[in-house]
């Protein structure tokens, strides 16, 4: 088992890529605002992360926000989810809609089960980690640094 307080991280790690380690194009907000309602809380964490990793999670972050309050709601339908961004979202993209309502089976006694897309689940997880880790990392390097 690795000892925490001997893992590599420094101020080498800055100006890269949170995600694959690229050269970092975009700032990325962790977690995403499709995860959150507005108003937004104020300083939104951001990471560094190039153009391709911003965008390549996009979709599954959307799926998983959208899953998550059908799930709440017990519907799939638009029209039943509570959060408006959602509501928006399900309305836009039908095909998010009806997959998210493909993933809702009813069992006998009438309850209702969600599988949800778990690739896309962990993406978005493993996502969130590295962003929060990165961002939190950071602001200890920062003050560790400044106090020098
Ligand atoms: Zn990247």
């Amino acid at each position: 088992m690795n000892d925490p307080r001997k893992l590599f991280v420094d101020e080498r790690l800055a100006g890269s890529c949170v995600y694959c380690g690229a050269e970092p194009t975009t700032r990325d907000h962790c977690p995403s605002k499709v995860l959150l309602d507005e108003p937004f809380p104020p300083n939104l964490p951001v990471v560094l992360a190039c153009a391709e990793c911003n965008q390549s999670f996009s979709l599954d972050e959307q799926y998983l926000a959208c899953f998550i309050e059908c799930v709440i709601c017990g519907t799939g339908d638009p029209s039943g989810v509570k959060r408006a961004n959602v509501r928006r979202i399900l309305r836009a993209v039908p095909q998010l809609a009806s997959r998210i309502l493909a993933e809702l089976s009813l069992r006998e006694e009438g309850q209702k089960t969600w599988q949800p897309d778990m690739d896309r689940v962990r993406n978005v997880v493993t996502k969130l980690a590295r962003g929060h880790l990165d961002y939190e990392l950071s602001i200890r390097l920062k003050a560790y640094f400044m106090n020098k």
